[in-house]
C-alpha cells in the first residue's frame, strides 16, 4: 500500500461495506438502524434499549495518553487501528470514539476520526455536521439560554440574580471574540442588559449531560437540575423552575442515539458525543460504551489528553456509571517524549525536528507517570508507541526500551500507516493484559469536596497541595450547603503538564495546584474545578487549518487532512 498520502486520500479509495451489513456483525437487524446517508446509521432506540438492557459482557480497552503537544500524540488514530487489529485476530469489535467538533476542524489540529488506514468513514462527513448531533446541542443549549433572558424580560418571577448567571451561550466554532459579550442592549423591547461569554459546544454541560445520560428518562432528569444561575437569595436556578426541561430534552431526542458507522477495514464504530476532557469528562456516550460493549466482545473507546485528565475522569466519572475498563493502552511517541526531554514549550514544533534519541530517553518519565496512573486504577497498561514517519529508529528504539527495562510493557504500532496489521502487537499485549486488574477508584465520592480534589492533585498530578484563591473556598462552602457535596469532582487542568502551568515538563516536583473557581455541573454530576484560566471558547491560530479547506463544483471537500 504505501504510506497514506492524505487522510481524505484513504478515505476516497476506500470501498465501504454497506452499513447494514456494519450492523450485522453486532446482531443488529436492519430494522435496528435508521439510514442517515451513505455509511451512517443511527440506532433506533428500541436497539439502544434492548442492548443495554443487560448487563455488559464485553471487555472494555481504554485508549489514554501520555501528556500531548497541541497536535495529538494519536490515541484516535490508536484506538481506530487497535479496533482493526483485534477484529484481524478474530474478536468481534466494536471502536468508539467521540464526534468531532468544528472548533479543532478549522482550527490547528484538524479532523477527530483518526487518520491513514486507521480513520473512521465518510471522514467528510463525520468532521462536517455528520448527523446533526452537535449543532442539536447547540441549539438545545441556546433554547436554555434564551428561556432564561426571555424569564428575565418577562418580569423575573423568580428573582434570579444577573449578576449570577452562570449559563453562557453555545456556538460550535473557535471565535475568540465572543469570550465576552454583553447582551441584552437596546431598550426595554430587547430584554434585560448583562454581561454574557460564549463556549464551545464541546464545552456545554448539555454536551457532558448527553454523555452520561442512560436513557432519555435519566437525560430529562439531568437536563431539569443544571445550575444556570442563582436567585436573590442565593439559590439555584434549574430548566425545570424555567419550565423548558421537556422541549430541551426533546431537541436531544435524536442526538441521544448513537451514530454507527465504520473503520477503514470495515470495522463497526460508534462515533457519538463529544465533551472537553477539562471541564467535562472528555469521552464519547456511555450508551455508546454500553451498546458496543454488549454487542461485541471488545470496546475500544478514547478518553481525552493524558491519563492525569482522561483516564483519571474516566475512573472517577465514567467508570461510576457502568463502564469500567478492563485495561488501558497509554499512547506515546518520539516528539511527546522529545518534548519533555528537551524542556520545551509544547508548541515549540520545531525544535523536535531532529533526531535526539537522549532526548527521547530523558522524556520516558513523563510516560512511565501516566502508566502509573493508570495502573494506580488497578487497570493494567500497556505502552502504544504511535510510529509517526519521521521518527527515526534510534529515536523509536530508545522510547521502546527505556520502557521495556523498567518492565512497562509495551509494543509498536503503525496502525495510521498499515491499518489493523500494525497494531497487531499491542492488541496481542491488550488480550494478555484484559481483567488482570482490579478496578477501585481513588476516592469514594462521599468524601468532602476538598479531600476529593487533595487526592486528585497529589495522587495523579503529583501536586504537594491545593490552594484555593478568588473565593473557591466560598465556591466550595455553597456547593456543599446546596447539597452537591457527594458528587464526584472534575478539575480542569492544562492538558500540556501534570503541574497547572503548562511550561512545566516531565514529572513536576515541588509545585501547589491553584483552585480558582468551583462550579457544579449537577446536571452532568459532577463539580467543575477550575486551576488556571480554562479555555472553555477556543480562538483560532495564526495558520487556522480552515484555510486551505475548500469544496469544488462536484460538491468534493479537500483539505480535511
Ligand atoms: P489524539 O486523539 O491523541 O488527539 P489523533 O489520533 O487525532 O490524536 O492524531 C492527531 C493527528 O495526527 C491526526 O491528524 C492524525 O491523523 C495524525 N496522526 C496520528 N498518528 C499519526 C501517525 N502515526 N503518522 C502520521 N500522522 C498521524
Ligand atoms: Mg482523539
Amino acid at each position: 500500500d504505501g504510506p497514506p498520502e492524505s487522510d481524505l486520500a484513504v478515505a476516497r479509495a476506500t470501498d465501504t461495506r454497506p452499513i447494514e451489513a456494519v450492523a450485522a456483525d453486532l446482531g443488529l437487524t436492519p430494522d435496528d438502524i435508521e439510514p442517515r446517508g451513505t455509511g451512517v446509521g443511527k440506532l433506533t432506540l428500541d436497539a439502544v434499549r434492548s442492548a443495554t438492557a443487560d448487563g455488559i459482557d464485553g471487555t472494555t480497552v481504554l485508549v489514554t495518553g501520555m501528556t500531548p503537544t497541541p497536535k495529538g500524540e494519536g490515541k484516535t488514530v490508536t484506538t481506530v487501528g487497535l479496533g482493526q487489529a483485534l477484529a484481524a485476530l478474530g474478536e468481534s469489535t466494536t471502536v468508539a470514539v467521540r464526534e468531532p467538533s468544528l472548533g479543532p476542524v478549522f482550527g490547528i489540529k484538524g479532523g477527530a476520526a483518526g487518520g491513514g488506514y486507521s480513520q473512521v468513514l465518510p471522514m467528510e462527513e463525520i468532521n462536517l455536521h455528520f448527523t446533526g448531533d452537535i449543532h442539536a446541542l447547540t441549539a438545545a443549549h441556546d433554547l436554555i439560554a434564551a428561556a432564561l433572558d426571555n424569564h428575565l424580560h418577562q418580569g423575573n418571577d423568580l428573582d434570579i440574580d444577573v449578576r449570577r448567571i452562570d449559563w453562557p451561550r453555545a456556538l460550535d466554532v473557535n471565535d475568540r471574540a465572543l469570550r465576552e459579550t454583553v447582551v441584552g442592549l437596546g431598550g426595554p423591547t430587547r430584554g434585560v442588559p448583562r454581561e454574557d461569554e460564549f463556549v464551545i459546544t464541546a464545552a456545554s454541560e448539555l454536551t457532558a449531560v448527553l454523555g452520561l445520560a442512560s436513557d432519555l428518562e435519566d437525560l430529562k432528569a439531568r437536563i431539569g437540575r443544571i445550575v444556570l444561575a442563582a436567585d436573590a437569595d442565593g439559590e439555584p436556578v434549574t430548566p425545570s423552575d424555567l419550565g423548558v426541561t421537556g422541549a430541551v430534552a426533546a431537541l436531544l431526542r435524536d442526538a441521544f442515539r448513537p451514530n454507527l458507522v465504520q473503520t477503514v477495514e470495515g470495522v463497526p464504530a460508534l462515533v457519538h458525543g463529544g465533551p472537553f476532557a477539562n471541564i467535562a469528562h472528555g469521552t464519547n456516550t456511555l450508551v455508546a460504551d454500553r451498546v458496543g460493549a454488549s454487542l461485541s466482545e471488545f470496546l475500544v473507546t478514547e478518553a481525552g489528553f493524558g491519563a492525569d485528565l482522561g483516564a483519571e475522569k474516566f475512573a472517577h466519572i465514567v467508570a461510576r456509571e457502568g463502564i469500567v475498563p478492563d485495561v488501558a493502552v497509554v499512547v506515546a511517541t518520539v516528539r511527546g517524549a522529545k518534548r519533555h526531554g528537551l524542556e520545551m514549550w509544547p508548541t515549540d514544533f520545531d525544535a523536535l525536528a531532529e533526531p535526539d534519541p537522549d532526548a527521547v530517553r530523558a522524556g520516558v518519565d513523563n510516560v512511565r507517570r501516566h502508566v502509573e496512573i493508570v495502573e494506580s486504577f488497578g487497570i493494567p497498561a500497556v505502552v502504544g508507541i504511535n510510529v509517526f514517519p519521521d521518527d527515526a529508529e534510534a529515536e523509536l528504539a530508545a522510547l521502546e526500551e527505556a520502557l521495556a527495562a523498567e518492565g512497562i510493557a509495551v509494543a509498536r504500532s503503525t496502525a495510521y500507516r498499515d491499518g489493523g496489521d500494525g497494531a497487531v502487537d499491542l492488541a496481542e499485549r491488550v488480550r494478555e493484559l484484559a481483567g488482570t486488574g482490579e478496578f477501585a477508584p481513588l476516592y469514594d465520592v462521599d468524601e468532602p469536596v476538598r479531600e476529593k480534589i487533595e487526592t486528585v492533585a497529589r495522587e495523579v498530578y503529583g501536586a504537594d497541595g491545593v490552594e484555593y484563591v478568588d473565593g473557591a473556598d466560598d465556591d466550595v462552602d455553597r456547593l456543599e450547603e446546596w447539597g452537591y457535596g457527594d458528587l464526584p469532582v472534575c478539575l480542569s487542568k492544562t492538558p500540556y503538564s501534570f503541574a497547572d502551568d503548562p511550561s512545566l515538563t516531565g514529572v513536576p516536583e515541588g509545585w501547589t495546584l491553584t483552585v480558582r473557581e468551583v462550579t457544579p455541573s449537577a446536571g452532568a454530576g459532577f463539580l467543575v474545578a477550575k486551576t488556571a484560566d480554562v479555555m472553555t471558547m477556543p480562538g483560532l491560530p495564526a495558520e487556522p487549518a480552515a484555510e486551505k479547506i475548500d469544496v469544488d463544483a462536484d460538491g468534493d471537500i479537500t483539505g480535511l487532512f
